[in-house]
Protein backbone atom coordinates (compact mmCIF):
# COMPACT_ATOMS: atom_id res chain seq x y z
CA UNK A 1 0.00 0.00 0.00
CA UNK A 2 1.36 3.33 -0.88
CA UNK A 3 2.10 6.08 1.80
CA UNK A 4 -0.65 8.94 1.45
CA UNK A 5 0.33 12.35 0.94
CA UNK A 6 -1.76 13.27 3.72
CA UNK A 7 -0.60 10.32 6.36
CA UNK A 8 2.63 11.81 4.89
CA UNK A 9 1.96 15.57 5.93
CA UNK A 10 0.57 14.68 9.06
CA UNK A 11 3.37 12.90 10.64
CA UNK A 12 5.74 15.53 9.44
CA UNK A 13 3.74 18.16 11.21
CA UNK A 14 3.51 16.11 14.18
CA UNK A 15 7.31 16.52 13.97
CA UNK A 16 7.25 20.04 13.58
CA UNK A 17 5.29 20.82 15.84
CA UNK A 18 6.92 18.95 18.44
CA UNK A 19 10.04 20.58 18.11
CA UNK A 20 12.06 17.46 19.86
CA UNK A 21 13.37 13.97 18.50
CA UNK A 22 10.08 11.39 19.22
CA UNK A 23 10.18 8.07 19.36
CA UNK A 24 7.78 5.84 17.35
CA UNK A 25 5.00 5.77 19.99
CA UNK A 26 5.06 9.33 20.38
CA UNK A 27 4.59 9.80 16.31
CA UNK A 28 2.12 7.09 16.37
CA UNK A 29 -0.39 8.72 19.39
CA UNK A 30 0.42 12.59 18.39
CA UNK A 31 -0.38 11.65 14.70
CA UNK A 32 -3.41 9.85 15.37
CA UNK A 33 -4.61 12.91 16.95
CA UNK A 34 -5.06 13.98 13.69
CA UNK A 35 -5.92 11.16 12.50
CA UNK A 36 -7.19 8.78 14.37
CA UNK A 37 -7.57 5.74 11.73
CA UNK A 38 -3.78 6.01 11.34
CA UNK A 39 -2.54 2.46 11.36
CA UNK A 40 0.93 2.02 13.32
CA UNK A 41 2.41 0.01 10.19
CA UNK A 42 1.71 2.94 8.17
CA UNK A 43 3.70 5.53 11.07
CA UNK A 44 6.52 2.30 10.29
CA UNK A 45 6.82 2.62 6.54
CA UNK A 46 6.60 6.28 6.83
CA UNK A 47 9.83 6.51 9.37
CA UNK A 48 11.35 3.79 7.09
CA UNK A 49 10.75 5.54 4.04
CA UNK A 50 11.71 9.24 5.53
CA UNK A 51 14.38 7.85 7.02
CA UNK A 52 16.15 6.84 3.67
CA UNK A 53 15.38 9.96 2.20
CA UNK A 54 17.19 11.70 5.04
CA UNK A 55 13.50 13.90 5.75
CA UNK A 56 13.53 12.03 9.31
CA UNK A 57 17.05 11.37 11.31
CA UNK A 58 16.96 8.95 13.76
CA UNK A 59 18.97 9.67 17.56
CA UNK A 60 20.09 7.51 19.36
CA UNK A 61 20.32 7.26 22.78
CA UNK A 62 22.05 4.51 25.20
CA UNK A 63 19.22 2.15 26.59
CA UNK A 64 16.74 4.27 24.76
CA UNK A 65 14.37 3.67 21.86
CA UNK A 66 15.62 5.41 18.95
CA UNK A 67 13.98 8.95 18.51
CA UNK A 68 13.36 10.67 14.91
CA UNK A 69 13.91 14.17 14.31
CA UNK A 70 13.80 16.40 10.90
CA UNK A 71 17.33 17.26 9.31
CA UNK A 72 18.47 20.19 11.84
CA UNK A 73 20.72 22.99 10.24
CA UNK A 74 23.50 22.05 12.20
CA UNK A 75 24.49 19.59 15.18
CA UNK A 76 22.89 20.29 18.63
CA UNK A 77 23.06 19.04 22.11
CA UNK A 78 19.92 16.96 23.05
CA UNK A 79 18.60 17.30 27.02
CA UNK A 80 17.06 14.12 28.14
CA UNK A 81 14.23 14.41 31.18
CA UNK A 82 15.24 12.20 33.73
CA UNK A 83 11.16 12.22 35.05
CA UNK A 84 9.50 11.78 31.89
CA UNK A 85 11.94 10.60 29.64
CA UNK A 86 11.60 12.88 26.87
CA UNK A 87 14.19 14.44 24.70
CA UNK A 88 14.51 17.78 23.37
CA UNK A 89 16.86 20.14 20.98
CA UNK A 90 18.94 21.97 22.89
CA UNK A 91 20.10 25.81 21.44
CA UNK A 92 23.34 26.59 20.79
CA UNK A 93 26.47 25.44 18.69
CA UNK A 94 27.64 21.98 19.61
CA UNK A 95 31.51 21.59 20.56
CA UNK A 96 32.95 18.11 21.27
CA UNK A 97 36.03 17.76 22.91
CA UNK A 98 38.90 17.23 20.42
CA UNK A 99 39.52 13.80 20.09
CA UNK A 100 42.38 11.35 19.07
CA UNK A 101 41.13 8.50 17.77
CA UNK A 102 42.68 5.45 19.01
CA UNK A 103 44.49 3.63 15.85
CA UNK A 104 42.54 2.30 13.26
CA UNK A 105 39.36 3.76 14.49
CA UNK A 106 37.03 5.99 12.18
CA UNK A 107 35.32 8.25 14.47
CA UNK A 108 31.64 9.07 12.50
CA UNK A 109 30.01 10.95 14.84
CA UNK A 110 29.41 12.44 18.39
CA UNK A 111 27.00 13.69 20.56
CA UNK A 112 26.41 15.65 23.57
CA UNK A 113 23.37 15.16 25.67
CA UNK A 114 22.81 16.73 28.83
CA UNK A 115 20.13 15.38 31.42
CA UNK A 116 17.93 16.99 34.12
CA UNK A 117 14.14 18.49 34.66
CA UNK A 118 12.69 19.83 31.81
CA UNK A 119 10.24 22.98 32.25
CA UNK A 120 6.85 20.76 31.99
CA UNK A 121 7.86 18.14 35.34
CA UNK A 122 9.58 21.26 37.25
CA UNK A 123 6.23 22.85 37.80
ZN1 LIG B 1 10.10 16.08 31.90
Amino acid sequence: MMLQTKQRNAILEVLQEAKRPLTRAEILSLTRKKMPRLGSSTVDRAIKKFSETFDLVGVDFPGQPRRYELPAEGEHPHFICRKCNRVYDLEGIMALPPLQAPKGYIVMGGEIIYSGICASCNQ
